[in-house]
């Protein structure tokens, strides 16, 4: 039903978790989660830097422990990570323990106090111990890069309507890229135009 935009009465039944950033602003938050892939990484950070603008992506451990060098890439290009646990578990099918665990071991990888529920599935139990730690980051859009038939015109027309502090999940992964590369280059050239910058979300806890 609400798939492209969260409506703003769900964000507000959830506030442990951040939908958007406040701001005024005419400023993004472009997100990418899943990675690094070595090859799809590096052509996102390409379209990125032609439009200086900065993100943030929520690896996967087991990605960032494959491919270390782009995880690196990342850092010094000025973006920012954040933790997606360490082999992409849903959490409503995950005993907490086992969802702390595997949430731990990533973070010997990601050094980031920003996590990302795989799926955005996650049980009170398990978001009431990680915001301690974390700072739980959901999305205002979502593009569904994922699908495989994606209605891009749909899709994009959605994620036009976005304004200052708005979240975008994009994925830099095998599944999405073919979407990935009409989408990306469409939005930052669209957004840019109206005079809108793109930033890494705020960090601090
Ligand atoms: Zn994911």
């Amino acid at each position: 039903m609400f798939k492209y935009r969260i409506p703003l009465f769900l964000q507000l039944l959830a506030p442990s978790y951040t939908w958007k950033v406040h701001t005024n602003d005419k400023v993004l938050y472009f997100t990418f989660d899943d990675g690094p892939h070595p090859e799809i990484t590096l052509w996102v950070l390409n379209e990125l830097k032609k439009f200086n603008a900065k993100a943030t992506f929520f690896c996967v451990g087991e990605n960032v422990s494959k491919f270390p060098e782009t995880y690196q890439v990342i850092l010094n290009q000025g973006h920012s990570a954040g933790n997606h646990t360490f082999n992409h578990l849903k959490g409503w099918n995950t005993s907490d323990n086992d969802y702390f665990l595997n949430t731990e071991k990533a973070a010997q990888f990601i050094k980031s106090s920003l996590f990302r529920p795989p799926y955005g599935r996650i049980k009170p139990s398990q978001s009431k111990v990680l915001k301690e730690k974390y700072k739980l980051i959901m999305w205002s859009h979502l593009t569904c890069d994922y699908e495989k038939n994606l209605n891009i015109k749909a899709s994009l027309h959605q994620m036009k309507k976005a304004g200052p502090g708005s979240i975008f999940v994009f994925h830099d992964s095998e599944k999405a890229f073919h979407n990935l590369q009409i989408l990306l280059p469409e939005l930052l050239t669209y957004f840019s135009k109206l005079g809108f910058r793109f930033d890494v979300i705020p960090n601090e806890k």
